[in-house]
């Protein structure tokens, strides 16, 4: 599939899935404060309404204590007194009582104080009985209203008015800088939606750019010992009646390319299991010194044939937790990489040590070293610093990259180092 448009579908994908969290998070946020500062804001309300109901479902005592005789529930607006409560009127003037006939007509409409008219367009309705509703007034005033049956006038009906337009103009205000935020708030979202999403693409166009160069480095090396084994083969082919001994020569290139085939297909399945974290550490307890000395004890014979001078100064004296097999492989990568480079009369040194509470596993050579450029590229994939003389002594450019793996599975640290005065250092540093 095209990478570009991938990429791009991808890309949309993470910035629509952004903006809806950050629109549902928002609108959860201005739902809550919304619905609080209503909630706040008709709390006074509709305790009003709610004590006026209690003192007209008490018959006019309300929380008088009894002291005071019945008195018609809406007596404080139509002339009578007010109910009485620990010895002074109760009298709520927010409170508008108005008393509905069984018809359904308002009884006390010339009582209640207001212009006439006021009222005039006013329906009952049965689902204000029992519970605060808010309702419209001539479409204009904000009325929050709760209807009770009248007490004693059976068949007729009470309900209590409160004006709340101070209250409702607070809350459209409320509503309109809400959706305002809202609007702005999305406008920005976009944006960091995309900014996001651009970021989030980052490391995946990085690691899907590696995979590809992964996978062209990876055809191009298998590519190349195939393509030698098959020309030589088809020599083999067009000249039957030669005899091995004479062909021997082609034989044997073609032995060594499968070997460089059968290692090079080995490191990369190291390597692509190592990226997909299949593979699991078997760590035991080792004896790091003496691990090292049995590991490079062969290395060291090698070396001596080819007069080279190894040494070892193995002073960590520690126990460690590790895979044996892995330590064995991460050892013998860089062994034979000190052996390819150096020549005559080089030395390798392989050192252990603690420091700092970290252990520390040296492995040095005095052999002909590497460029600035290449000291920080050693580790990539299908690095060589030389193709030609690395691929002449069987090298893929692979190992670096798996001796930095199974540093890493053992969260620790690999570095390349120049060594004076010439040659290369590894330096490992892994937890004790
Ligand atoms: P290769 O199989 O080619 O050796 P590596 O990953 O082991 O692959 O090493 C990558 C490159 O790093 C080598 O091609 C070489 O250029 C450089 N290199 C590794 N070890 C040494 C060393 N001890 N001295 C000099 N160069 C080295």
């Amino acid at each position: 599939m095209n990478k570009n448009k991938v990429i791009r579908s991808q890309q949309l994908r993470f910035m629509v899935y952004t903006l809806i969290a950050f629109t549902i998070l928002f609108g959860i946020f201005g739902t809550i404060i919304f619905g609080q500062i209503k909630t706040t804001l008709y709390a006074k309300t509709d305790t009003d309404l709610n004590s006026y109901k209690m003192m007209i479902e008490s018959g006019g005592r309300g929380t008088n204590n009894g002291t005071s005789p019945d008195k018609d529930p809406i007596a404080d607006k139509n002339g009578f007194p007010p109910p009485i409560k620990n010895g002074r009127p109760e009298f709520n003037p927010r409170v508008t009582p108005i008393q509905w006939s069984k018809e359904g007509k308002i009884m006390n409409i010339h009582q209640i104080g207001f212009n006439e008219s006021l009222f005039s367009d006013l329906k009952f309705d049965p689902s204000t009985i029992g519970v605060i509703t808010n309702i419209k007034v001539h479409n204009i005033f904000h009325y929050r209203t709760i209807s009770i049956p009248h007490p004693t006038q059976t068949g007729t009906y009470v309900q209590l008015m409160v004006n709340v337009d101070s209250e409702q103009n607070l809350i459209d205000n409320f509503k309109r800088i809400i959706i305002i935020c809202s609007i702005i708030f999305i406008l920005l979202s976009i944006t960091a939606s995309f900014i996001l999403s651009r970021k989030m693409m980052k490391p995946i166009i990085r690691s899907w750019d590696k995979q590809v160069e992964f996978v062209e480095n990876a055809s191009h090396e298998l590519r190349t010992p195939l393509t030698i084994i098959q020309n030589k083969l088809e020599l083999l082919q067009t000249t039957p009646e030669k005899r091995i001994i004479d062909t021997f020569e082609n034989i044997a290139l073609s032995l060594s390319e499968t070997r460089r085939l059968s290692r090079l297909t080995t490191d990369l399945l190291t390597l692509a299991r190592a990226d997909s974290t299949e593979t699991q550490l078997e760590k035991q307890t080792i004896d790091l010194d003496e691990f090292i000395h049995k590991v490079c004890s062969p290395y060291a014979e090698i070396a001596e044939l080819s007069e080279k001078h190894m040494w070892l100064k193995l002073h960590s004296k520690i126990r460690l937790e590790a895979d044996p097999a892995r330590l064995h492989q991460l050892l013998v990568i860089l062994l034979d990489n000190a052996l390819k480079y150096t020549g005559e009369h080089d030395s390798i040194g392989i050192s252990t040590f603690v420091k700092e509470n970290k252990v520390f596993i040296e492995v040095s050579d005095t052999g002909i070293g590497i460029s600035e450029a290449g000291l920080s590229r050693i580790f990539d994939r299908f690095y060589r610093e030389d193709q030609a003389r690395s691929r002449e002594s069987g090298g893929s450019g692979l190992g670096l990259s798996i001796a930095q793996w199974i540093v890493d599975s053992h969260h620790g640290t690999i570095q390349a180092l120049h060594n004076q005065p010439k040659g290369i250092i590894f330096r490992i540093r892994l937890p004790k």
